[in-house]
């Protein structure tokens, strides 16, 4: 991925976080995902009174290229206070169309250090379907350690 690319998909999670629906929690999350075709979608959190009916930035990001006809995820960004990592129904919701995503975390009070992760490190192992045809469970890869925070290299 692209330097330029993956700071504008930064920029656009950091900047889509401002719409989200978060009176309960006051936790704000935005979330860009870029697709094969270049394009991106965005999603922010969105609450209600009744707590259980949230839906989480990263699957509305999801929700709406899903909508628009994309199903091929090259990555995404996903901004916070804090830099929070996704949450597991939102990993395992990615996980279903690219196991392998690279994932940008950014921490809106510190924008400049970027978490660089990937999917399969969060969520190895993701829950799939029984391949029939085959009659056995479709193969499971080892997970690696792909993630890294930059600044770390000279350690
Ligand atoms: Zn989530």
């Amino acid at each position: 991925m692209k330097r330029d690319v993956r700071d504008e998909l930064i920029r656009q999670a950091i900047e889509i976080r401002q719409r989200a629906y978060a009176p309960y929690s006051r936790f704000l999350v935005g979330a860009a995902v870029r697709t094969a075709s270049g394009k991106t979608y965005l999603g922010c959190n969105v609450e209600n009174a009744s707590y259980g009916l949230a839906v989480c930035a990263e699957r509305s990001a999801v929700f709406a290229a899903i909508t628009a006809g994309e199903k091929q995820f090259e990555c995404m960004a996903i901004a916070t206070q804090g830099g929070a990592m996704p949450c597991g129904a939102c990993r395992q919701v990615l996980s279903e169309f690219n196991p392998d995503l690279p994932i940008y975390i950014v921490d809106v009070e510190h924008p400049e250090k970027i978490v660089e992760g990937n999917l399969w490190d969060l969520l190895p192992g993701a829950f799939k379907l029984a391949d029939k045809s085959k009659g056995k469970t479709k193969e499971s890869k080892v997970p690696g350690p792909k993630s890294k925070v930059k600044g770390d290299e000279d350690k």
